[in-house]
């Protein structure tokens, strides 16, 4: 992964079964191991969207063209990505569908059609799909033609409330990939530049990958009136009078994947967090054809599924290729048990994060295991978090931003004066990008890094994926 980072990654989601390539260029197969994987993340996430009074609703997945046309910025910012399909059977459309590349025209024309009254806001709605992108460069997870997600819209009476849905749903999006995903977020703000097409404003979690660049794991729009405007989205308010709702959207994607290995992932694999993995033990016997080895196995298997997720490699395959395998699959214990450990009443855990050997007591290993578990999820964050303080630097001018892209390339801390023609600079110069304009603002000084001008906010920059 030192000398070779993107072949590394390719490496992993292949040897790892978490994809294989489709005959489409671009698409991916996510195959069992990988879509386990998802699954844990869009559980825990759907709960939290439920909780927090969301309702699951599912769109079609073709748009005609004339309606993806309605918001001008939106369609400005999608028409280059836009697949499109102009023949039903053998017959030629009269109007060209859009397969999906995002749902707020859809969600627009049947809000439009459900809400008239205050009565009926505010209206909370969520939908796990897939959608396409015409990309030209893909990579398995980060971007592909289609990919899954989850896409958040809401409409709300006023701009404030808008507001407040905004901020909570990046407040969900941070504790999830922080808490389970053991990847540790930046909050802030997107540029002008950077916001979603149409939006009125974007947050979004950023987060740090193995080699310096960032990660965009989450985003959640405010969009104001404006495609309410287009889609005549109104309702009578409580005195009588016809108002425009305020709109959010938000999403995340099988992108976290990517973020997953690229956060964790070593040079022996994959290294999967407990609480995502699909698989948290894995049982290896040695000398599984003595007599009992296999027998205590099971035993502890059906023992130990009350506290965790494990599962058992009973295969013919010798230990030494069992160990490789689930190293590569970044399970997060394995557990040995041989005829000696039997002997002594004892196993040995394996931990995949450290390597590190510890020989438990059988009766003890229902208290061992959760918090041996435990103990991994927090060690993966805090190793993930002192990876991107130790890959966060500050640049006072152009040189400096330069030298550390270089030298140490991940966040740049700098100040920014707010113009685009700098942002604009900075991205010809550098490739970096403005990542968010952070909510933990600094004043690290008065003058903007790249003209020198009156500065506005800190910014955190990075070459991204
Ligand atoms: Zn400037």
């Amino acid at each position: 992964m030192e000398d070779d980072f993107a072949q590394w990654y390719t490496d992993v989601v292949k040897k790892a079964d978490l994809v294989d390539y489709s005959s489409v260029r671009g698409s991916m197969i996510i195959r069992p191991y990988g879509y386990a994987i998802w699954e844990n993340i869009q559980s825990i996430l759907d709960r939290r969207i439920k909780e927090t009074g969301h309702e699951n609703v599912y769109m079609p997945l073709l748009i005609p063209q004339s309606l993806l046309q309605k918001e001008k910025d939106h369609i400005e910012g999608f028409a280059p990505e836009v697949a499109l399909v102009t023949h039903g059977g053998s017959e030629e459309l009269a109007e060209p569908l859009v397969v999906r590349p995002t749902s707020e025209v859809l969600f627009g024309e049947h809000y439009a059609n459900i809400i008239h009254s205050y009565r009926d806001l505010p209206k909370l709605y969520n939908q796990w799909a897939n959608v396409v992108r015409w990309e030209k460069t893909t990579r398995p997870f980060l971007r592909s033609l289609e990919f899954l997600w989850q896409e958040g819209h809401t409409c709300h009476a006023t701009e404030e409330e808008a507001a407040e849905e905004t901020r909570k749903m990046l407040e969900v999006y941070a504790e999830v990939v922080e808490n389970y995903l053991a990847v540790p977020v930046l909050k802030g703000q997107k540029t002008e530049k950077e916001k979603f097409a149409g939006a009125k404003f974007t947050l979004t979690i950023e987060s740090l990958m193995h080699d310096g660049k960032a990660l965009q794991s989450g985003t959640s729009h405010h969009l104001g009136t404006g495609f309410a405007e287009a889609f005549g989205i109104q309702f009578t308010d409580k005195d009588g009078k016809l108002q425009t709702v305020n709109q959010t959207s938000w999403g995340i994607t099988t992108r976290l994947i990517g973020a997953l290995i690229m956060v964790h992932g070593d040079n022996r694999g994959l290294v999967v967090p407990p609480r995502i993995a699909p698989k948290q033990v894995m049982i290896v016997p040695i000398a599984q054809h003595k007599e009992g080895v296999l027998d205590k196995a099971y035993e502890l298997k059906n023992r130990l599924n009350k506290v965790a997720r494990v599962d058992i490699d009973a295969s013919d395959k010798m230990p030494g290729w069992k160990f490789n395998e689930y190293e590569m699959k970044g399970i997060p214990v394995r557990l040995e048990v041989g005829p000696k450990d039997i002997e002594k009443g004892q196993v040995v855990l394996a931990r995949r994060d450290t390597s590190e050997k510890i020989i438990v007591p059988m009766e003890e290993l229902e208290t061992k295991i959760p918090a041996l578990l435990e103990e991994i999820q927090n060690n993966l964050f805090e190793k993930a978090k002192k990876h991107r303080e130790e890959k966060t630097t500050v640049a006072y001018n152009m040189d400096e931003f330069k030298k550390n892209l270089e030298e140490n390339p991940g966040f740049i801390k700098a100040m920014w004066c707010g113009s685009e023609a700098c942002e604009n600079f900075i991205k010809e110069e550098t490739a970096a990008t403005s990542r968010c304009i952070p909510f933990e603002q600094e004043h690290l000084s008065d003058k903007c890094v790249c003209c020198g001008g009156e500065a506005k906010h800190l910014v955190y920059w990075a070459k991204a994926y």
